[in-house]
């Protein structure tokens, strides 16, 4: 399968034919498959579909965080920045981490210890990678957690996670994420449990931070974010990518059934008081997966081809990629 193209030329991070599979007591599925992407220097990319699709394994498994077992990383190659993270040691990967990649969760927990005060684990993140004093890591901290909307924040870096509601302990890790000016942030549903104010503050500040030429991989539902956010799209269903290119192409032309009907769903003023329309039946089981098209009980357009053969990416032209055997058929 062909990757995906940057905007930004030269690629920080390239991942091809990345697949991820997980074994349960009900048998082995794949979360994710074959999945090819670039992300540009300073570009920004939105990862988006339906729960479960396979966004979060994908950003799992393109940095190595697949918990192993139940997960297994089947095949793949990940260059960052030149380096390949599927060949590096632990050390190597534990450097990159945090400081070259910075990730954000749904889960906010997931990256903070309950053992320790907010100000100390934010200052040894800084001092771990910035030479400068343990005054000057404990302030510019602080600096950072009243950027991300903490109310006193001198009084906050004394607090442990569990003191903090879940909104808080969410901008505490946003803060962690971006105050060492990563080359790649990858945020996953970053401000899901953040108010409309705190979610535009966030966003900017990530936006500033693009200035710098970070890169951002941000992995959501919200089609909506993705518009403000992102300049490229990248569109998963039931494992596999269905779809990328520029946010324009994506949002004003989809070429994959599901792309469309995902856009459909969207309410948008334009619409008027028009009924938003469903995409029919439901995502197939990840352990029944059938041959050919994943999307083919759902599609309004399947015909013998998509229940035989898995469709490849087609180019669309300007960037555009497509899944789906409507057109090759378009060629004919
Ligand atoms: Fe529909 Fe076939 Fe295209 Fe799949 S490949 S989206 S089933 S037309």
């Amino acid at each position: 399968m062909a990757g995906d193209q940057n905007v930004h030329g030269q690629s920080l991070l390239s991942v091809r034919n990345l697949t991820v599979t997980f074994t349960t007591d009900d048998g082995r599925f794949k979360a994710a498959e074959d999945i090819c992407m670039d992300i540009g220097r300073g570009e920004s990319v939105g990862l988006v579909g339906e729960s479960g699709c396979g966004k979060s394994v994908t950003a799992l498994g393109l940095t190595r965080l697949i918990p192993n077992p139940p997960g297994c990383i089947e095949s793949g190659t990940v260059l960052f920045d030149g380096a390949d993270i599927m060949s590096m040691d632990t050390a190597a990967l534990r450097k990159i981490r945090g400081n070259a990649i910075s990730m954000i969760f749904q889960e906010p927990l997931s990256a903070l210890s309950p053992l320790h005060r907010i100000g100390r684990q934010l200052a040894e993140a800084v001092l771990l990678h910035r030479r400068i004093s343990k005054k000057e890591a404990w302030r510019f901290a602080e600096d950072w957690l009243r950027k991300v909307g903490i109310p006193d924040a001198g009084e906050r870096m004394h607090s442990y996670p569990y003191q903090l509601s879940g909104g808080m302990q969410q901008r505490v890790m946003i803060a962690m994420a971006l105050m060492l000016e990563p080359a790649l942030i990858i945020a996953d549903e970053p401000t899901t449990a953040l108010d409309v104010t705190t979610q535009a503050q966030i966003f900017d500040l990530t936006l500033r931070m693009k200035q710098n030429f970070t890169s951002l991989l941000l992995i959501t539902h919200d089609m909506g974010v993705v518009w403000e956010m992102c300049e490229r799209v990248i569109v998963m269903y039931a494992s596999r990518i269905v779809e990328t290119g520029s946010r324009e192409a994506i949002f004003e032309h989809p070429a994959h059934p599901y792309t469309a009907g995902l856009l459909e769903a969207i309410p948008r003023l334009s619409r008027g008081r028009q009924r938003l329309k469903d995409i029919p039946g439901q995502v197939p089981s990840p352990f029944n997966y059938p041959k050919g098209c994943h999307f083919q009980a759902r599609c309004p357009y399947a015909f013998e081809r998509c229940r035989r053969e898995t469709p490849p990416l087609f180019d669309c032209g300007g960037g555009q990629k497509s899944a789906c055997f409507l057109m090759d058929k378009a060629k004919e």
